[in-house]
């Protein structure tokens, strides 16, 4: 029997920029897509003519630009309920008072709340594939990632020693710590139809001992998985690893040293390593994940504009609600090119805007975010045989007309509300700015009255500032 043709989508007159290794861009393109995946790209009338049969369904997206969906390589998808719980407050207070109560007192239908939220704002900013960091409830996670139909690279945080930690996590030993990031691998690796990935999490290096550390490379090496961790966030983190660990830097001097730093590592923040360091992370294809906010907010800046000549794949991060308080793409886009000019200007004496140009942002959140997250064979870029993940940008609104250059109001003028849909897997998961699979308004009354009730159980209170009456 032959197999019934799939259906068929063509979206046409629209500026395509697919982000392709030739970095093509057709000003009058189309695109078709049959399934989950990209069939055809090209100029309007080529396309329009080329197919005999009548699509499924015919969108002209005149005055509108294309692009793949962007890839978020940092988010904490179960912090989405604590935002606004830490503001300017000290690392430690931030840390000890305030995140670490919140998420040990959360429960798995908290973290499903919590994910669905943050899977709302992470379509408005046109995101379809994200690598979560690590939480408790990796399996609530999969829940939502499912339902919102969004991409992602879930993990599991994965502590085995440290200071300070509640009283429900300080007892994990290393070995559960693996099995159960095992399990879960089992059971959700390749689930949501391939939408979703298991990695190993790795909290940080003060929350890790020297086997957490090598099993955990040998089992990604085993299930052919990614690791996350954050690295090298702050001073002191280095201090404390030169001091028990006995290396002449900090983290990735270590990591290093103990072969931990691979291409499957995707290294968060990184921002206080030196040359040698960067030519490490380099050497061994390491990707190092830039939270342009959370950097500004709590760690400083990283020297990307160093660890980008050195060859290494940088992408970008929105990090969790407690630390950005925004998790829109399109803001740290803007961020990352900004900072970046002015982190030159401040380390020289003299400035230099072409420092992370447009076209670096736009490959930071696409390409090298496809590579970041080890799925570049299928996202990434808008090419035929890739998945159907695309977001749909109209342009015509007070944020961004009038459009001269658009490759640079892509970066400098564009904001969250210009972005109009988006497919995930040949979906739509957002159109005209609707999210289709989840009830909104309904998410947002859920998360106001969960995230109450939890900071209530977990003792969290947030001091008044101003004379409040
Ligand atoms: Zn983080």
């Amino acid at each position: 029997m032959e197999a019934k043709p799939r259906l068929l989508t063509l979206l046409h007159s629209a500026v395509i920029v697919t982000m392709d290794s030739q970095n093509r861009v057709y000003l009058n393109g189309a695109i078709a897509i049959e399934g989950d995946k990209i069939v055809s790209i090209g100029e309007s009338s080529h396309l329009l003519r080329e197919f005999d049969r009548q699509p499924h369904e015919i969108v002209d997206l005149s005055g509108r630009l294309l692009l793949p969906g962007f890839i978020n390589t940092h988010v904490h998808t179960s912090q989405q309920l604590a935002r606004g719980i830490a503001d300017d407050v000290d690392l430690l207070t931030w840390l000890h008072q305030r995140i670490w109560p919140y998420e040990a007192a959360m429960t798995d239908e908290d973290s499903y709340i919590s994910t669905l939220l943050c899977g709302i704002e992470l379509i408005h900013s046109g995101v379809t594939c994200f690598a979560e960091a690590g939480g408790q409830h990796v399996s609530a996670m999969a829940r939502a990632v499912e339902l919102l139909g969004l991409r992602a690279c879930l993990a599991q945080s994965t502590m085995d020693c440290g200071q300070g930690l509640p009283g429900n996590w300080a007892t994990h030993t290393t070995d559960y710590c693996i099995q159960s990031q095992k399990e879960l691998y089992k059971k959700h690796h390749n689930t949501a139809d391939g939408r979703i990935r298991v990695w190993l999490g790795i909290r940080q290096i003060m929350n890790a001992t020297d086997s957490l550390l090598s099993e955990t490379r040998d089992t990604a090496e085993e299930l052919k998985t990614g690791i996350h961790m954050h690295v090298a966030e702050i001073p002191y983190e280095n201090e404390f690893v030169t001091h028990t660990r006995k290396v002449d830097h900090g983290t990735v001097t270590y990591l290093e040293k103990i072969e931990f730093l691979q291409g499957n590592l995707l290294a968060v923040h990184s921002v206080w390593v030196n040359d040698t360091e960067i030519n490490s992370l380099a050497r061994t294809g390491v990707k190092v994940s830039h939270c342009p906010a959370a950097a500004m907010r709590m760690l400083g800046f990283a020297p990307i504009k160093e660890m980008l000549d050195a060859g290494i794949c940088v992408s970008l991060g929105t990090d969790g609600a407690p630390s950005n308080n925004r998790m829109s793409i399109v803001d740290e886009m803007y961020l990352a090119s900004l900072i970046n000019k002015g982190r030159e200007a401040f380390t020289k004496g003299t400035t230099d805007p072409t420092v992370l140009p447009a076209e670096t942002v736009l490959k930071m959140v696409t390409t090298n975010g496809a590579k970041s997250v080890l799925w570049e064979n299928e996202i990434g870029s808008l090419e035929v045989g890739k998945k159907a993940d695309l977001i749909v940008v109209n342009p015509s609104s007070w944020s961004m007309v009038p459009v001269h250059d658009c490759i640079a109001s892509l970066v400098y003028s564009m904001r969250t509300e210009n972005i109009e849909s988006v497919m995930c897997n040949g979906h739509w998961i957002m159109k005209n700015k609707k999210i289709l699979n989840v009830n909104e308004e309904e998410v947002i009354l859920l998360a106001k009255k969960s995230s109450a009730e939890l900071l209530k159980r977990a003792g969290i209170t947030i001091p008044h500032r101003m004379n409040v009456i």
